[in-house]
């Protein structure tokens, strides 16, 4: 482990041999914490080539499970988005995919910190379950077209012990540590297609164009060295996505989505995403029929309907889909001093407000107060007079509402001058070409 090491330190391409022995070494508790941390330190440094992040994925995916979902027919098309605030897509586009004919098998994560995870979102609605074994998961979506489950506990185990790693070790912001950690999950998932949503802004990982294009670039390649149709979009996480951010506050607004009323930017960046899942899954070769097929189940209502049934066959309640769920005990506004225009709502800042409020965790083994949240009243672009509601805050505990005014009133912008209109799609990267919108 010295010698690789030291051959990372002075720049030197790994051998394939070199990176496998580290990762089956590391994952089976044969290489101490500080080797490996020294070896990612080099990498986060030194960077890796395309072949040897290639290799490194490789090692990371066949370090546990693999997913197989041969046995549900049709071209099964996943999607990943790097992750961000009140990013509530999966729940959107996979139930619109789905309608579409596309099967959707799609395993999502928690969230953690400022950002949130498809897993805990769905947990807020009352009974549902998402820790299902595979053979239920897979009748699931054989039968109703769309399941969302958590993380089966074996999946690329050794990404699990080098992420924690990397998150006390300033390892995390390296590219092809990223690409890897993402894809080997991705591919031992199982799907035969992938649109990966990489997030660029204030509430990503990735806070500037030309890095979410280069993690885009990365994840497409190891995608297609891997035999899988893969295309990334790079998106737009500055402000946060739609109005809503907090578990049940989220599911609420993707079902309204669903149901054709959800919020403009929310609206318009889910039928993209959809879009292209569409086309990595063959539904149609020109993405302008793709968008017209999105649009089409939103608008009559298959795609709300699949939302339901698959809500119902993971032991959710439908109930609250359709009536709405109980609400936090507080809900309180909070209003803008000043008049003018929003000019920026900080996506960071608003991850952070919703987490003192009690919808996410600092810690892996916090628990969530699913109620908690916040719902925006303005966007970017609204005009506002000094003292109108700008949001309302949600949440169980009158301490925490406070110190989330303080965040989230940090986190506004307010200018006399409308702000240029914000695009929600900022590039488009397949195997062939970048295009930057
Ligand atoms: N998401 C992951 O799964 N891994 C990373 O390294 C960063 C984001």
């Amino acid at each position: 482990m010295y010698d690789v090491i030291n051959h990372k330190k002075h720049g030197g391409a790994l051998s394939d041999e070199e990176i496998r022995f580290f990762v089956s070494g590391f994952t089976h508790g044969e290489i101490p914490d500080y080797q490996a941390s020294a070896l990612l330190m080099a990498i986060c440094l030194q960077g890796m080539d395309e072949h040897e992040t290639a290799v490194l994925t490789d090692a990371m995916l066949h370090s546990g499970d693999i997913a197989d979902l041969s046995s549900i027919p049709g071209i099964k098309v996943d999607k990943h988005s790097t992750g961000g605030v009140g990013d509530k897509t999966s729940m959107i586009i996979g139930p619109i995919v789905s309608a579409c004919g596309v099967p959707v098998a799609k395993m999502s994560g928690r969230g953690l910190g400022f950002s949130g995870g498809t897993v805990d979102k769905l947990e807020s609605i009352p009974g549902l379950k998402t820790a299902i074994d595979p053979k239920r998961f897979l009748s699931i979506v054989c039968e109703t077209g769309i399941a969302i489950i958590g993380q089966s506990g074996n999946i690329a185990p050794a990404d699990k012990k080098l992420y924690a790693l990397r998150d006390v070790t300033a390892t995390v912001e390296s590219i092809p540590l990223i690409a890897s950690s993402i894809m080997s999950k991705k591919l031992a998932a199982g799907s035969d297609a992938i649109l990966l949503d990489v997030k660029t802004g204030s509430g990503a990982f990735m806070k500037t164009l030309e890095d979410s294009i280069s993690l885009a670039r990365a994840l497409v390649s190891i995608g297609v060295r891997s035999g899988r149709r893969v295309m990334a979009l790079v998106t737009e996480m500055d402000a946060p996505l739609g109005c809503a951010i907090g578990n049940a506050l989220e599911v609420e607004e993707a079902a309204s989505t669903l149901r054709g009323s959800g919020p403009e930017d929310l609206t318009a960046v889910c039928i993209e995403l959809a879009a292209y899942m569409l086309m990595l899954g063959g539904a149609a070769d020109d993405i302008a029929e793709c968008r017209a097929l999105s649009a089409g189940a939103i608008g009559s209502g298959r795609a709300y309907d699949k939302f339901c049934k698959m809500v119902a066959a993971m032991g959710g309640d439908v109930s609250v889909i359709k009536d709405g769920f109980a609400k936090a005990p507080l809900i309180s506004p909070l209003k803008v001093g000043k008049t003018g225009y929003i000019a920026r709502i900080d996506a960071e800042a608003c991850g952070m407000a919703a987490l003192a409020l009690g919808a996410g965790r600092v810690q892996k083994e916090d628990s969530i107060d699913y109620s908690a949240g916040i719902i925006l009243h303005k966007k970017p672009g609204d005009r506002v007079s000094a003292g109108e509601t700008f949001a309302f805050l949600h949440t169980s505990s009158g301490e925490r509402i406070r110190e989330a005014e303080d965040i989230l009133s940090g986190a506004v912008v307010i200018s006399e001058l409308p702000p240029p209109d914000m695009k929600t799609i900022l590039a488009i990267v397949s195997e062939k070409e970048v295009i930057k919108l």
